[in-house]
């Protein structure tokens, strides 16, 4: 299966500075996206800090080879995000300026036929599969608690005042635990990483219908994407990876 992977990220229409990083590492297979928050721009240095320690974890442990099988490739991801938590958590001792920041992560590593996904907090990876859009992670937010106890409603959750509160994010604790799910993959996949910025400004439908209208072209879609939320209002910095299979 050949990959095609393109990122784009944008400060919006509101931010003065862009918080978000991404990871593009198409030849190992590992792509991530991270929204960092924090005054004094230590949002910036929270979601820097998680991709460069996946980007570095990868080079050290992996340098040009694969992370062998599924579970093998699971361990290592899980293990990389908890070494990401933990720097961004040394940091924040070591700074007295950084305290309160943290970051998301959304990440996908490749092994064989398998995707493998893990993240922590709000930022979200979607799949396209045969033109039907599906939500592969589950928001560590306030929000979607609601939503899962049947309080909210998916839209009443998007346009909540609370949405913007995270349960489980890089650098709030000495620990971590990481949300981990494998998905075969098929050709034809298409898989998208982003920011909340995406996805508060467009519903789940809206974002379906530009991906299938980009499928084969994963440079298009993820542009058309950040564009989309811009026109909205892009009230937040918008992060999009596009994968496809
Ligand atoms: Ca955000």
């Amino acid at each position: 299966m050949t990959v095609k992977a393109f990122a784009v990220s944008d400060v919006g229409r509101r931010r003065e500075t862009n918080e978000d990083s991404f990871l593009l590492e198409q030849g190992q297979g590992l792509f991530a996206v991270a929204d960092g928050m924090g005054g004094h721009a230590a949002g910036e240095v929270a979601s820097r800090l998680a991709i460069d320690t996946l980007k570095e974890a990868l080079q050290r442990d992996a340098p040009g080879r694969s992370l062998g099988t599924t579970d093998e490739a699971g361990n290592w991801l899980r293990e990389a995000v908890i070494e990401a938590n933990r720097r961004i958590w040394d940091s924040i001792r070591v700074h007295e300026e950084r305290r309160g920041m943290g970051t998301t992560v959304v990440a996908l590593l490749r092994a064989g036929d398998d995707a493998i996904i893990g993240h922590v907090g709000d930022s979200r990876l979607y799949l396209l599969r045969g033109g039907a859009l599906h939500r592969m992670t589950s928001d560590h937010s306030w929000v979607n608690e609601q939503v899962k106890l049947g309080l909210l409603s998916d839209e009443e959750a998007q346009r909540h005042p609370m949405r913007n509160i995270v349960t489980r994010a890089l650098g709030s604790r000495p620990d971590v635990v990481v949300d981990l799910v494998t998905a075969g993959v098929v050709p034809g996949d298409v898989f998208v990483l982003c920011s909340d910025g995406l996805n508060t400004m467009l519903s789940d439908d809206e974002i379906r219908e530009i991906l299938e209208f980009h499928r084969d072209d994963p440079e298009a879609a993820s542009t058309a994407l950040v564009h989309a939320a811009n026109l909205r209002g892009g009230e937040d910095n918008v992060t999009v990876v596009v994968i496809g299979f």
